[in-house]
């Protein structure tokens, strides 16, 4: 099954900025890059494409559902590029309170195996020892790395990553790099919103240029790299 496909996604804002009919397919097991400088139209496109902002034209489909199908949202995870915790609450806390917006029973989302996939998810994203502080004690790098233990708690086929480290020093970024290959590793799908060169040549395989909300290339960094 595609992860993603999407034919002609268009919005447009008053100023004439946006997304300008960009299709694109998504092939399991792959690590996507779109890659584009701020105000490209990344954020814009994704939020399209799982359903978060309705497009002016354009359609698709998200893990083999028509966009915007409540059904889609099971296996994917989502990291938006602005996001807001809950400060008092402690990671854990805020791992177990995203497991109950995912469906997840008051029960289940207090049961062992979910407090062990939560030390998984803390563990992969450099939180291990973290989960027991509040998140108004953590840096913004912090605070980004825990979006990304809920985007990866439930245990999601596609990712989808919107500047996943955008708040991360180099080192940090270098680890977030990593964890997308041990996601690939483990058969999953990775889209990810960058404006970093290094993020896609270090990464994916395959990639996308935005610029000005149009698709400018498509392909292989090999591909592109020899278009002349
Ligand atoms: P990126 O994610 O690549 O930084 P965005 O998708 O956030 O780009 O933004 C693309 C363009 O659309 C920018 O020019 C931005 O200012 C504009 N834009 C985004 N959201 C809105 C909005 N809600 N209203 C008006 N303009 C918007
Ligand atoms: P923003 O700050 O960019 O508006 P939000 O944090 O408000 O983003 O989240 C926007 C939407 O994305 C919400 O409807 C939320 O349910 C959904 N969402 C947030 N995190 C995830 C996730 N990990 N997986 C899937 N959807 C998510």
């Amino acid at each position: 099954m595609t992860m993603l496909v999407t034919r002609g996604l268009t919005k447009t804002y008053a100023a004439g900025t946006g997304c300008l009919d960009i299709s694109l397919e998504i092939k399991p097991g792959q690590i996507f890059g779109l890659l584009g400088p701020n105000g490209a139209g990344k954020s814009t496109f994704v939020k399209m494409a799982i359903g978060l902002l309705r497009p002016d034209a354009g359609s698709g489909t998200l893990l083999g559902k028509p966009i915007g199908h409540p059904e889609s949202r099971r296996g994917l995870g989502y990291l938006p590029e602005l996001f807001r915790f809950q400060d008092w609450l402690t990671g854990e806390e805020v791992l177990r309170y995203h497991a109950g917006l995912y469906g997840k029973t008051l029960g289940e989302t207090r049961s062992p195996a979910m407090a062990s996939r939560i030390r998984d998810v803390l563990a992969m994203t450099g939180l291990g020892k973290r989960g027991q502080d509040r998140v108004r004690q953590y840096s913004k790098g912090m605070q980004q790395r825990l979006g990304l233990a809920c985007a990866l708690l439930m245990n999601p086929e596609l990712v989808i990553l919107d500047e996943p480290s955008s708040a991360l020093d180099p080192i940090g970024r270098y680890e977030v790099r990593q964890l997308l290959e041990r996601l690939r590793a483990e058969g999953k799908t990775v889209f990810l919103n960058t404006h970093l060169l290094e993020d896609v040549e270090a990464v994916c395989d395959e990639v996308a240029f935005l610029h000005l909300g149009r698709l400018r290339a498509v392909g292989t960094m090999r591909e592109l790299l020899h278009a002349g």
